[in-house]
This record gives C-alpha cells, structure tokens and sequence, in this order.
C-alpha cells in the first residue's frame, strides 16, 4: 500500500505520510519566513481567502508559508479511517489519538521545544478565545501548527499527551476547525511587518489599544443626502486625532462595556 499522492497547496508540496520513514522535505523557507502548518482532513481549503489579497500576494511571495498536513492518508485500513465512535456512546464520530498522534509527530518534527516559538493549537469550541492579544503574541512566533477538527472532536489523550492548547473562535460550533484556522490566521499574518509593510496601520486598529476603531468615511462627499463629518474634511490633523479619539470611546462605551471598564480601569486619571 501507498500512501495518497501528494497534494499542492499554495503551491508548495504537502506533507503526506509514507510507510518508509524518511525526512520530511521541509521547505527551506521555513527557518525564515512564519510558516502556519496545517493538520485537516481538507487541506483543499486551504488557502482559501488567505489566498486573496494582503494575506495572498504575501504568500505568493513567500513572505510567510502555508503548509497543510492531509489527515486521511494517516487513517487505518483500506479506507483509511480516521475517526470512531465515542467511548460512552452517543451522537457521531472522533477522531483517533492514534491516526492524530502520527500526524502530529510528522508536524512537529525538527520543530521548536519551546512552544511559545511554536505553539501547537487545536481549533476548539472549549478552548481559550482567540484575541488580537494571541494574534501578536503568534505573529512573534516562527510559526504555529493548528489541528483542525471535525465531526464531536479528537480524543482528549492526544490533546493530554502533546500538551496542545486549545483555542476557540468564539461561542458558537463551527463544522470543522478549518474556518477558525483561516480567521486565525488571517489576523496573525497581517501583523507580520513583513506582511503589511505598514505597522501604522496595524496599531490604530480596533483592540490594539483597547478601543474599537472610530467610523470611517471616503468619497463621494456628499452620498444620498448625507455628507461627512466636516472635522475629518478640515485638514486639522490633530481636531482629527481628537474627534476620532471621541468616536472610539463612545463606541466603545456604547457596544463593549467589558472593553471600555478594562480601558477606563488601565487608564491614569
Ligand atoms: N462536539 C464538539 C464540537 C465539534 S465541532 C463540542 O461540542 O465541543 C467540530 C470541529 O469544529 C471541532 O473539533 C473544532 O475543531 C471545530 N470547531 C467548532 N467550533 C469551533 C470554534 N468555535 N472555534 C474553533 N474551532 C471550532
């Protein structure tokens, strides 16, 4: 038996698993640009809308790398089966800490101990909830692996053994993690500098400081009858400064009461 061949993603070879063990042919790239590695039973998601855009054209040009870990070829049998029904009974399938574990050594391999250099994450409703803070904090990493579940999940001994943080997207069940992989991503990739190019941009975003971004407006100047705040049309930067300052906190104070107490509770009288 073979192992499935080789899938491309973002033009870059996958990784797929086969009987004979061999070195994995990392991409050279790797040990510079930030590299997101990818275990799902649909790497054909990938890229996605991390193709497109800012997040694209950066991986086109090899300014960050995207490689997927196809989960099937690591199944069981004929079919390759990858899940089984849960201990205990009940609704649906897991995914096996045996299929998963290989998996997960053929990822890890020749990566960092350290997992704040490399954390490994499995996208999950009961994990932590993705903030920008977690965002920065992986975009200083030199990559992260991210395992994509499906169907109720993975069995907890693998999450147990490899010590995998789980995070979620937010309060709601997704069908499979590779939507939340992409979100994840998506925010980390942008504030790679040498990604966005323009760190400025990044840092007067909503959340960087706490509070949400104030309104935003271009042409026409006039649209169905309503036109512009005139401050943002009077070329006064620092009027400017201050009425968007004022925007953000009465957003602010208006949608995220939690956010603004946390702002108002850090700030100096
Ligand atoms: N039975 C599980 C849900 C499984 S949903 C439970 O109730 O907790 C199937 C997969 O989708 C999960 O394994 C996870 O990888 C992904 N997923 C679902 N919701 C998610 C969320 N909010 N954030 C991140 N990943 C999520």
């Amino acid at each position: 038996m073979s192992a499935a061949p080789p899938r491309r993603a973002a033009g870059r070879l996958s990784v797929t698993p086969s009987l004979a063990p061999r070195d994995m042919d990392r991409p050279r790239a790797s040990a510079r640009v930030w590299q997101a590695r990818i275990i799902t039973l649909f790497p054909e998601a990938f890229p996605g809308v991390l193709g497109l855009s800012l997040t694209g054209r950066a991986l086109k040009e090899g300014r960050w790398g995207l490689e997927t870990i196809d989960l099937r070829p690591y199944g069981l049998g004929k079919h390759r089966n990858v899940d089984d029904t849960p201990a205990g009974g009940g609704a649906g399938m897991v995914l096996r800490a045996d299929v998963l574990s290989r998996a997960i050594d053929d990822a890890q391999r020749g990566m960092p101990e350290n997992r704040a250099a490399w954390p490994l994450v499995y996208l999950s409703p009961r994990g932590r909830p993705f903030t920008q803070a977690m965002a920065r904090d992986w975009s200083r990493a030199k990559g992260v692996t991210l395992l994509c579940g499906r169907f109720e999940g993975v069995d907890q001994r693998v999450l147990d053994h490899y010590a995998v943080e789980e995070v979620s997207l937010g309060d709601f069940v997704l069908t499979g993690g590779e939507l939340a992989a992409q979100a994840m991503i998506d925010a980390t990739v942008r504030l790679l500098p040498e990604v966005l190019g323009n760190a400025e941009s990044t840092e007067e975003e909503s959340f960087s400081a706490s509070l949400l971004e104030h309104p935003q407006y271009t042409k026409p100047a006039e649209w169905n009858g309503l036109g512009i705040p005139p401050v943002l049309l009077s070329g006064n930067h620092a009027e400017i400064a201050r009425w968007r300052q004022e925007q953000s906190e009465a957003v602010t104070q208006a949608r995220r009461p939690d956010l603004w107490a946390a702002w108002t509770g850090g700030q100096p009288d």
